[in-house]
């Protein structure tokens, strides 16, 4: 690699990934290196692999990695060791919201730090500790430029329809609106369709994002026409520890009935609810799938049965479909639930190629299937890598 290179950092409550980009063009980008340190204050673990995937580093760190700032100075070491006088050109962060504001990626100024936070609420799980990474990196490196990359600007631009909360004006005034999720992924999808199956690339398309967050985009034309998260990351697909689509009156019932505080309601929906609650057993659909419990299969069964229900309900705002694509953890990963899927969604026309879908893809229909599916692993850091390198006017 040469010496110089981007630094794509996504933070989480106690993980920092990372990725580093050496050679960025427009098109592409070369993998120096990309890990995480995770268990962050608690029993923190490095672990990164080269380009190629083979492993450069799998070490338990001491103790006193207690925060994102801690984990930031064991990066930086390890990447001085391993690559001696290295330069950070420039470092993009994955921020969950950017609000009604935030349409495109952002250099970071201390204005749009203030702006971000004022979004905290509405992301609580993923918001603050991006904005962290952000703050340590400018207090340690203060003349590397920063951009932010949102996970809801792709989503903008849909009709007003999908992005209406229907509530009276005076609430949707205060920013009360669908803004949709997992954009970084859904665009990356997006990018390389016309080059993975470019006979639907440009039609009416769903992807579905499965991981420990979960979500469906409603693609034509390659744009966002609906997503199934809206104001925050709880609506639509049931999730590891999510719920998905709730009647607000339960909501409204853990407050009034069940006298629940603020907090509790906020622990309940984001960590207690979903595969998660539904099992009492785990939030990994792996676990899930190993288990013979009744509750493990009625959380799969649920999960089946709400993603068939929303690719219904997207297929109607797309007037029809021509391409399901599955994406993340559970989508790239688990043949069993996509084959699940597709045999509830199979009333669209769609016929699983089922040794193509145990293999894992790319396509994983047969070649008369009215509608196609097809498995494309998601790549989030080159698109936050891509965006950083043209708004840094890197390339
Ligand atoms: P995140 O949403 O945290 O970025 P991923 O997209 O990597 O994470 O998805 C993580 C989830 O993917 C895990 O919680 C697990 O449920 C699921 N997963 C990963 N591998 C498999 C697999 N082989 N079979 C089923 N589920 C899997």
């Amino acid at each position: 690699m040469n010496d110089a290179c981007v630094l794509v950092v996504n933070a989480g409550s106690s993980s920092l990934k990372f990725t580093v980009y050496s050679n960025l063009t427009a098109a592409n980008a070369d993998v120096a290196a990309t890990g995480q340190i995770e268990g962050i204050g608690a029993t923190p673990r490095f672990k990164a692999r080269n380009g190629a995937g083979e492993k450069l580093m799998d070490e338990r760190l001491d103790d006193t990695v207690k925060n994102l700032g801690g984990a930031l100075d064991s990066l930086a070491r390890w990447l001085r060791s391993m690559f001696g006088g290295i330069r950070v050109l420039g470092v993009g962060h994955r921020v969950v919201h950017g609000g009604s504001q935030y349409h495109k990626p952002t250099i970071v100024t201390p204005q749009v730090m203030n702006d971000l936070r004022a979004l905290a609420p509405l992301a609580p799980l993923h918001q603050p500790h991006n904005l962290a990474a952000i703050e340590a990196v400018t207090q340690r490196m203060p003349h590397v430029p920063q951009v932010a990359c949102f996970d809801t600007s792709f989503h903008r631009g849909q009709p007003a329809v999908a992005e209406l909360v229907p509530l009276p004006a005076e609430i949707r005034a205060q920013g009360v609106q669908r803004y949709g999720f997992h954009g970084l992924s859904y665009e990356y999808i997006a990018w390389v369709l016309p080059r993975i199956a470019p006979a639907v690339a440009e039609g009416r398309v769903i992807v579905a994002h499965l991981g420990s967050g979960a979500s469906m985009c409603a693609l034509k034309n390659r744009r966002s026409i609906d997503c199934t998260l809206g104001f925050t990351a709880l609506d639509g697909l049931c999730m590891g520890t999510r719920p998905g689509s709730l009647d607000p009156g339960v909501v409204l019932h853990l407050f009034q009935g069940l006298a629940m505080t603020a907090h509790d309601v906020e622990t309940l929906l984001y960590k207690k609810s979903g595969l998660l609650g539904i099992s009492g057993i785990s939030n990994d659909m792996r676990d899930l799938l190993a288990s013979a419990a009744p509750a493990a299969r009625l959380a799969i069964d649920y999960f089946v049965y709400r993603a068939a229900k929303e690719i219904g309900a997207l297929t109607a705002t797309l007037g029809g479909l021509d391409a399901l694509i599955f994406t993340a953890g559970i989508g790239e990963k688990s043949a069993p639930i996509r084959k699940r899927i597709c045999e509830a969604s199979a009333w669209l026309g769609i016929e699983l190629d089922e040794p193509a879908n145990n293999i894992g893809g790319l396509r994983i229909s047969r070649a008369g299937s009215r509608v196609s599916a097809w498995a494309i692993p998601t790549n989030e850091e080159l698109m936050i890598a891509r965006h950083t390198g043209a708004l840094l006017a890197l390339f």
